[in-house]
């Protein structure tokens, strides 16, 4: 089963996720990609990633990825948030962010730390599978 990455940008951040998304592209293109609606398609037109694109993130979004990842739906989280920008979905990514800790599911909020993740994750051969608390 391909890994399951969910990608969300806020608009800050979304040149940066292009940027990303673009140095990970060939490893991306292997994997089930969803996004909250407008990060989607930005990747969708700009890298040419075929993105699962869920509702906009001020609209339940972040939501959607969250209920997804409690259910054992997603693997792994790139979530570039804007630390300067106040939100109207606060509680939905606090929520998003909150259900990342309680099911151990790897989260990167900046650029630097999700090259780290996707660059371990496109390390580990896709017959392992991603080491999970109990
Ligand atoms: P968007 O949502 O990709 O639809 O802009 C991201 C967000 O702001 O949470």
């Amino acid at each position: 089963m391909p890994l399951r990455i969910a990608l969300i940008a806020h608009d800050h951040k979304k040149d940066e996720m292009v940027v990303l998304a673009r140095e990970f592209a060939p490893f991306l293109r292997r994997c089930a990609l969803c996004a909250t609606g407008t990060t989607g398609g930005r990747l969708v037109d700009e890298v040419g990633l075929e993105v699962e694109r869920l509702l906009s993130g001020p609209r339940g979004g972040d939501l959607q990825i969250g209920a997804r990842l409690a259910t054992g739906g997603i693997d792994a989280v790139i979530f570039l948030r804007d630390p300067m920008t106040p939100q109207p979905h606060e509680p939905d990514i606090n929520a998003l962010v909150r259900a990342c800790d309680v099911h151990d599911v790897p989260c990167a909020t900046n650029l630097s730390s999700a090259r780290l993740l996707l660059g371990a994750l496109q390390a580990t051969p896709s017959e392992t599978p991603m080491p999970r608390a109990a």
